[in-house]
């Protein structure tokens, strides 16, 4: 079979060093020429971020930063950077962070310098989300890609393990769902496959001790790799499930993807040969499933929806709009009784191999 693809790297620069983000911070503002500097950190973060940013000029401190950006949110943001004049944003924290930095960039095309402490991924993407009225959007515009991306994973240290897990297994959604996305191909491929590699070295290793930093720079560099797959791919079913899942129903962005993915790799597998095959080798497993809960099993991976509020009564409403928003293509037909069945099991904790 003759090989046919388009690819599209986004342009940004990815600064890698454990306890160098203050001092990547002064260069890249010094580069940047930046002169009105606003910092965006939810309270947990404001310590970190006060402690990086000590030693540049900080004009705005920003804080009110919820999970899924609601629309107010983003509007008052958006708000107080254009009356200060702000020409760089500084988001230090999860994708919450990094998303309403995004949000604001979206009508302003403000540059952001993201310094992630989480391992979602969202500062390696060109995805923004905004949520109102219960419903979630998504949108794919470059404005929105942080121009620096500053990785430093003493930063991560303070996660909770449990949240660590929760996270690093947000990230090896990416990578799995990249391998059947809309516009999957071998370049993503590749890179999933070492983030799922990465991921799956540095997990462990968290649990075991929270404060050995090789597990937390593994897990870093996996999450780098796992969104650059996912930001080129495209949002698969895994996707579609997980945003309908967080933005109509409140649900905790990380622990739902870490609970909903044994149950999409279980359902598209069987249809997806390639991707099979490519998650099975980098897990070193014979199943891409077998590699998968291996590992959940290994550092505790949350369970079921129904631990997160998750109600058989949201299935039908959820259901439906996934209908909505299916991706242009999946590797296995997808039905409302399919799909009906994919949250049953995973509101239950249901064993995903059931599924087939
Ligand atoms: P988050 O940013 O909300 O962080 C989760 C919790 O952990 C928060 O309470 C936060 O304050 C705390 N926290 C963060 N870093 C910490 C640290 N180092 N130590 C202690 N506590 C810390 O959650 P998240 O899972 O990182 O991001 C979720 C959001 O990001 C969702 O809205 C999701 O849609 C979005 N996201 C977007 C993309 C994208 O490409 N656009 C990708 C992934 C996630």
């Amino acid at each position: 079979m003759s090989l046919k693809f388009s690819h599209e790297t986004l342009g940004q620069r990815v600064l890698f060093g454990t306890k160098q983000a203050s001092q990547y911070l002064i260069a890249e503002i010094m580069r940047l020429e930046a002169q009105n500097v606003m910092v965006i950190a939810s309270n947990s973060g404001l310590f970190s971020a006060q402690e990086i940013a000590a030693d540049i000029d900080v004009k705005v401190w920003h804080s009110n930063v919820k999970m899924h950006v609601p629309m107010e949110t983003a509007i008052e943001a958006r708000a107080i950077a254009v009356d200060n004049d702000i020409d760089v944003i500084v988001s230090v924290g999860g994708g919450s962070a990094v998303g309403l930095a995004k949000a604001i960039a979206l009508t302003t095309s403000i540059p952001i310098i993201a310094i992630p402490t989480t391992y979602a991924g969202s500062e390696a993407t060109n995805v923004w989300g905004i949520t109102e009225s219960a419903r979630k959007t998504t949108g794919v515009d470059n404005k929105v890609v942080p121009t620096t991306v500053i990785y430093d994973s003493s930063l991560t240290m303070s996660l909770p393990v449990e949240m660590s897990v929760a996270s690093g297994l947000n990230g090896m959604a990416h990578c799995i769902d990249s391998l059947w996305a809309p516009h999957a191909d071998p370049i993503n491929a590749l890179m999933a496959a070492e983030g799922i590699r990465a991921l799956s070295a540095g997990l462990p290793k968290i649990v075991a001790d929270p404060q050995d930093i090789s597990g937390r720079d593994e897990v870093l560099y996996g999450a780098y790799f796992a969104a650059v797959s996912f930001a080129s791919a495209g949002s698969g079913l895994h996707h579609k499930i997980c945003h309908v899942l967080g933005g109509t129903f409140n649900l905790p962005h990380a622990q739902t993807h870490a609970t909903v993915l044994p149950y999409v790799l279980a359902f598209n597998a069987p249809f997806a040969p390639d991707a099979e095959q490519r998650t099975a080798a980098a897990f070193g497993t014979d199943t891409a499933l077998e590699g998968l809960q291996k590992l959940r099993a290994q550092v505790g991976a949350p369970q079921r929806l129904s631990d997160y509020g998750f109600t058989e009564e949201g299935i039908p409403e959820a259901v439906s709009i996934i209908l909505e928003k299916l991706p242009a293509h999946n590797p296995r037909e997808i039905t409302e009784e399919n799909l009906t069945a994919l949250l049953v099991a995973a509101l239950n904790g249901n064993d995903p191999a059931t599924l087939n």
